[in-house]
């Protein structure tokens, strides 16, 4: 669960920090600053953590997302495949760019199904977003395969899933860039903020120019304004404060994990008892970030019946077909295509319809997500919540 859980000493002293150095701009001011960088710190830090060459600190894990797609060239007329069960910032920032969503159904991991992947792809697909759905990993070497037989990059949305692995590698670290977020909810958080990895150079230089407004980062001994200007860019630059956050944070992502996997164990002995229960399919337990404890039962009414029961007990469930953010048939702004836009950009150009959505166009996907319950997974557990937990799951096995 989130971070904000165990902010302590750590993030004071490394906060209070950058306030005595009166610096709050992650660049310049060299003369003022008494050698704070924290943004430029946090970056080296959390490449190092993910065992990448470069990364890119931005405002959010949606800007995140933005800038990785700009940076890899997806504009208007592009289509980019994500899936129908994510947050809906992955495809707010397609559209964006001016580019087209287009969804996949999900397996029983909750993530990209590769077979309905490959279905999707065409001349115009641009960029592939698997995410890392609920702090565990989507099926990101097979989609790796099939995008590189295609030639298309892939941006791997990690917003949920910092400090996951697969077989040893940071998820993240998969595709050509990893997407992370540290928003208030998220595993490590910063309040606000976002991350990039890479280990492409080239692509991080892009990323790293775009998020300054087109400032190019060639080392420049005249100092900041004299330099040239690649591209058009943006704002999407990190504050120092939050580049402080993040190091008190990072230091202690491990053991937020270790914590949420005991956590986890407990939360799976105790949803046992209901019949016919299954569990969400995870590639590698040992990577799983443990954020989230994910289950389904054998169909729609029994899920409804025993979580109902659960709610009256206090321990209602996650459902995510009842969800307005999570999930493709609620999301009817984007399947309306509401816009605040003059003639309906994105959805609509000169006049005309780009793009139509249809709200039963993921049936794989519906018939697992409305049989699944999911329950977070907090740092700390005290054990009078762990007694109740366990007595209303027991009360729900007898539905
Ligand atoms: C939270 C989240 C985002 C967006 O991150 P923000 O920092 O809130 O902008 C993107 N994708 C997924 C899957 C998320 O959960």
């Amino acid at each position: 669960m989130p971070g904000f859980e165990i902010f302590g000493e750590e993030e004071k002293k490394q906060v209070l920090e950058v306030l005595e150095s009166g610096v709050l701009f992650r660049y310049e001011f060299a003369a003022q600053r008494q050698g704070v960088w924290k943004v430029l710190e946090f970056e080296k830090a959390f490449a190092a953590y993910t065992d990448t060459t470069h990364a890119q600190a931005v405002t959010s894990g949606s800007a995140a997302l933005k800038v990785a797609l700009t940076a890899l060239g997806v504009g208007a007329g592009d289509e980019v495949i994500t899936q129908g069960f994510t947050f809906v910032a992955t495809w707010e920032a397609i559209l964006d760019c001016g580019a087209i969503p287009v969804f996949t159904e999900v397996d029983l991991t909750l993530n990209m199904d590769p077979a309905d992947l490959e279905k999707k792809i065409t001349a115009k697909t641009k960029a592939i977003i698997p995410v890392h759905m609920l702090g565990a990993q989507a099926r990101i070497e097979e989609i790796k395969a099939i995008a590189d037989r295609h030639n298309i990059p892939v941006i791997e949305d990690t917003a949920q899933a910092a400090g996951g692995r697969l077989h040893g590698r940071h998820l993240g670290s998969f595709g050509a860039c990893g997407t992370f977020s540290f928003d208030a909810v998220k595993t490590m958080t910063t309040g606000e903020g976002g991350m990039c990895i890479t280990s492409d150079e080239s692509l991080w230089r892009r990323m790293s120019e775009y998020q300054d407004h087109g400032h190019d980062h060639v080392p420049n001994p005249g100092g900041r304004g004299g330099e040239g200007r690649p591209f058009v860019g943006f704002n999407f630059r990190m504050m120092e404060i939050q580049g402080a956050i993040g190091l008190a944070q990072l230091a202690k992502l491990d053991g937020i994990v270790a914590a949420q996997q005991e956590n986890k164990q407990f939360f799976k002995e105790a949803v046992s008892v209901l019949s016919g229960v299954s569990f969400r399919e995870i590639l590698d337990p040992v990577g799983d970030s443990a954020t989230f404890l994910t289950f389904m039962l054998p169909d729609k009414e029994r899920t409804t019946a025993v979580n109902q029961v659960l709610r009256d007990q206090g321990a209602g469930a996650v459902r995510w077909s009842e969800n307005g953010w999570h999930y493709y048939p609620n999301w009817e702004h984007l399947l309306e295509g509401k816009t605040p836009c003059h003639g309906g950009w994105p959805f609509s150009a000169h006049g005309k319809r780009r793009v139509l959505y249809d709200p039963q166009a993921l049936p794989a996907s519906a018939a697992i997500i409305e049989r699944t319950l999911t329950y977070q997974v907090p740092i700390i557990l005290p054990d009078e919540q762990k007694t109740k937990f366990a007595a209303a799951l027991k009360k729900a096995a007898q539905v």
